[in-house]
């Protein structure tokens, strides 16, 4: 099954031609350098440059993939969750080329994307398995149970891990997006300079949350520690306190995989999402992994980020099950990965 898939949810235009798990073009335009002037994603500018770019990427990957639309199986985009306007960009083009092609088309759930990255570089994964999703907006411990089929056994009470990064590197005055600055940064440090703390959410009925996350508390801490240091130090130990931020965020997030990972009966975890890309969480995920017997996939550094081949890679599975949308199929900013069947109806 062969697709051709466009994602624009939030700050990266991209389109990739992908024949199953195997990737015929994979084509990226970034919008960073746009965005970090505002030191964040603006919307209104991401929707004008994904309009701006978007054709010229889909003529890239086509012709990169050496294809000719004749050969294309089915149309797809991110449609959920994102930029409500960035992602009608990508969903309006794939839909356009739909009916000018005759082709079926695909709304694809942006996190089910993340999903996927993993079967890229693993021809031979199936579910089920445990999906550890940490990206800029979610921070997910996701059960796949089947393609469409996932529950959430665990996510963030508040800041997503990435958004801990960014928020963390925009109060060291580090630059946007604050992840690949601090993993580098990190390097540098000491790991155990600062004792911060990790957030945990507490029940009810008393001890604490086996997988929920909270990274509110912890950039608070950072923040104090940073008031506190800079009146007393000429220049601040950034490295240090990137390393020891980094530190706690890898340990919390490798403790609540791993448990998860073993209570479920799961001897795969699959990372995903800009924070695989995380130097110190590959780290730890790989050690602990070891320690209990457990599977862990990274995928590539380049999968890890936003991308069209992941989009295309779970259209993929969901087409040859003989599934496509409709195409009054609309954009959604928030959507739960549970619901994703409801994008498609079945054609015999
Ligand atoms: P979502 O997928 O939840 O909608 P998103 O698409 O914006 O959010 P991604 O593109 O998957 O998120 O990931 C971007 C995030 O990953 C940013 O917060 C960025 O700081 C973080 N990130 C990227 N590289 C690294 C790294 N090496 N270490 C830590 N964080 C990183
Ligand atoms: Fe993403
Ligand atoms: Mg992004």
């Amino acid at each position: 099954t062969t697709v051709l898939a466009i994602e624009t949810s939030c700050d990266e235009t991209g389109v990739a031609v992908v024949r199953d798990r195997q990737i015929l073009s994979n084509v990226v335009a970034s919008q960073i350098a746009t965005h970090q002037k505002y030191g964040g994603v603006v919307p209104e500018v991401a929707s004008r440059q994904h309009l701006a770019t978007i054709n010229g990427v889909i003529a890239a990957a086509l012709g990169e993939s050496g294809l000719a639309w004749a050969e294309i199986d089915g149309i797809a985009a991110t449609c959920a969750p994102g930029l409500v306007g960035a992602l009608l960009m990508g969903l309006t083009a794939a839909k356009t080329l739909a009916l000018l092609h005759n082709k079926p088309f695909l709304g694809i759930h942006h996190l089910e994307g993340h999903i996927y990255a993993s079967y890229l570089s693993e021809p031979d994964l199936q579910p089920p398995f445990l999906c550890l999703l940490v990206s800029g907006g979610h921070t997910s411990l996701i059960y796949v149970k089947d393609c469409g089929h996932y529950e959430t056994l665990g996510q963030t009470r508040d800041d997503a891990a990435g958004e801990a990064f960014d928020k963390v590197a925009r109060l060291l005055h580090l630059g946007y997006p604050g992840g690949p600055v601090i993993d580098r940064l990190a390097r540098e440090g000491n790991p155990h300079a600062f004792s911060l703390p990790e957030g945990q959410i507490s029940l009810p009925e008393g001890g604490f949350h086996p997988y929920d996350s909270s990274f509110s508390g912890l950039k608070t801490a950072v923040l104090r520690l940073v008031q506190k240091l800079e009146p007393q130090t000429p220049e601040l130990p950034t490295a240090d306190i990137a390393a020891s931020f980094q530190e706690t965020v890898a340990r919390s997030l490798t403790k609540r995989a791993i448990a998860c990972a073993r209570n479920y009966g799961l001897s795969t975890i699959a990372v995903g999402g800009g924070v695989a890309a995380n130097s110190g969480l590959r780290e730890h995920l790989t050690a602990a992994a070891k320690a209990h017997n457990v599977r862990v996939l990274f995928p590539p550094l380049k999968f890890c980020t936003d991308n069209a081949a992941m989009i295309a890679c779970a259209a993929a599975e969901h087409l040859s099950r003989g599934r496509r949308s409709p195409l009054t199929l609309g954009v959604q900013s928030r959507m739960s990965l549970t619901d994703v069947m409801t994008f498609y109806e079945t054609v015999a």
